[in-house]
């Protein structure tokens, strides 16, 4: 009897675990990769900048994880909706949940629920296609965008803002935000940082294509600096980010004009968004380090905003029956194991830090424990129904389930929709996916 394991959530954490069971079980591994879209790869489909073509390439080895025999992709289910968690566990030896964290962390400021105020999953998810924020409508035509948080995800919005329609070509951004940008009238981007440019998460390679754009440029006041000597306590990776941040303040002393402007604010904590029905400006806190502590210094000024975007982090969904951390908004989990025969990796498990490749040791960690817990007798030894039982599950229930095949029929047609020089014009709606493949 072969070891059956579900695994919700097709994104990076989900197919290399999927691959890492392969390792361990080689044939007597059956592993079900459930998703409830129709379509395959989570974050990399709809998280993943669309300019970032190199990245979003990880997804053809997952596809090789992906044809094999006996890992399957079951899309168009939704645990918790279409079957529950409690279901799914009588059907496989071992559930594991690769859900990401899709929603946005709040602010919990005054005024975010404001007209033209969005968090980065639903605003990356707008220019990425997702089904569920195709429909978001930013207003672009305003002059003052406001970003919080100095993260890679506000890198990716900033230069999305900030770039031309030429600089767009061979990425697959979609259509609907392509014709938006096109017409955006944006010419100042604000991000705010509410610590200094030696607690910025931006990556080096990130950080600096914000300084190759051809309309905008970054500005920084070098006032902001820290004292130079003391980059030398950085690790290596934090200290090109900021040398390459006093390149930018540098580069302000031959100052050329430039159509859009992307100001670091550092020091700057918000502390309302103010607007009336629409925003149209942000309250915000200097601070400054007391005794090692980052403290507000009572005082405040405000930055005229008419678009905001806060990317200050995700927190996983929580499902109806899993222990959930609320604090840390993820999966209550002791390294990965939630209990014997439920577990979770990736950002369900860890919370949404990392890189794409952070996900395969994590991935490669929860199969070493559940072989464990098979081992140890935690877990009842492989006997439980797997594909089978979830078929007769799907057929009683009438569940149109997308398989892997469908999926290379609805990429061929986003490929076959693409415009020049694009890899693909992606669907938008979940109806239109499924239209695709038949
Ligand atoms: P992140 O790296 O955790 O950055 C979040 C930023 O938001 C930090 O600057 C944080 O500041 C700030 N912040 C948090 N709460 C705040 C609040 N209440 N008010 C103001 N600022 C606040 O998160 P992310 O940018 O969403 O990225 C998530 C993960 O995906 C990261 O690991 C990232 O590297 C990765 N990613 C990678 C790429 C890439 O490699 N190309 C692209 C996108 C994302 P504090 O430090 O002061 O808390």
């Amino acid at each position: 009897m072969p070891v059956t394991i579900a695994i919700v959530g097709s994104g990076p954490a989900g197919y290399y675990t999927a691959e890492a069971a392969q390792k361990q079980w080689g044939d007597d591994v059956q592993v079900d990769i459930f998703d409830r879209m129709p379509v395959p790869y989570g974050l990399i489909r709809t998280g993943v900048a669309p300019d970032h073509q190199s990245i979003k390439g990880v997804s053809r080895r997952y596809e090789k994880t992906a044809l094999s025999e006996n890992i399957r992709f079951v899309g168009n289910v939704a645990i918790g909706t279409d079957i529950d968690i409690s279901k799914l566990r009588e059907l496989y030896d071992a559930v594991i949940l690769a859900t990401g964290a899709p929603d946005d962390r709040r602010l919990g400021l005054a005024g975010e629920e404001l007209h033209n105020v969005f968090g980065s999953a639903a605003f990356v998810g707008w220019y990425n296609g997702h089904p569920a924020f195709a429909g978001l409508d930013p207003d672009l035509s305003v002059r003052n965008a406001v970003i919080i948080g100095m993260g890679n995800v506000a890198l990716d919005v900033a230069r999305i803002l900030a770039k031309s329609e030429a600089e767009f070509a061979g990425s697959d951004i979609v259509g609907h935000a392509l014709d938006r940008l096109k017409a955006s009238r944006v010419e100042r981007i604000t991000i705010l940082g509410r610590r200094g440019p030696h607690a910025i998460a931006m990556t080096p390679k990130e950080l600096g294509e914000l300084g190759q754009l051809e309309r905008a440029r970054p500005v920084v006041d070098p006032a902001d600096l820290p004292p130079e000597g003391s980059d030398d306590a950085l690790e290596p990776g934090q200290k090109k980010s900021v040398t390459l941040i006093r390149q930018f303040a540098e580069a302000e002393a031959d100052r050329k004009k430039s159509d859009i402007e992307i100001v670091f604010d550092f020091f700057a904590s918000p502390a309302e968004i103010v607007g009336n029905g629409k925003v149209s400006g942000v309250r915000i806190e200097r601070t400054a380090f007391a005794g090692g502590r980052l403290v507000g210094t009572g005082n405040f000024y405000s930055i005229p905003a008419d678009l905001v975007i806060s990317c200050i982090g995700y927190r996983t969904a929580p499902i109806e029956g899993v222990p959930f951390d609320d604090r840390m908004g993820r999966f209550d989990n002791d390294e990965g194991r939630i209990s014997p025969g439920l577990y979770c990796v990736g950002w369900a498990r860890r919370g949404p830090t990392g890189t794409i490749g952070t996900n395969r040791p994590d991935g490669y960690a929860i199969i070493g424990k559940i072989a464990a817990d098979l081992g140890s007798g935690e877990l009842p030894k492989a006997g439980k129904p797997g594909r089978p039982g979830f078929d007769l599950f799907a057929a009683d229930t009438g569940l149109d389930i997308v398989t892997f095949r469908d999926w290379q029929r609805i990429e061929q047609a986003e490929e076959a929709a693409a415009r020049d020089g694009s890899p693909r014009e992606k669907f938008v709606d979940i109806a239109d996916m499924i239209a695709a493949r038949d």
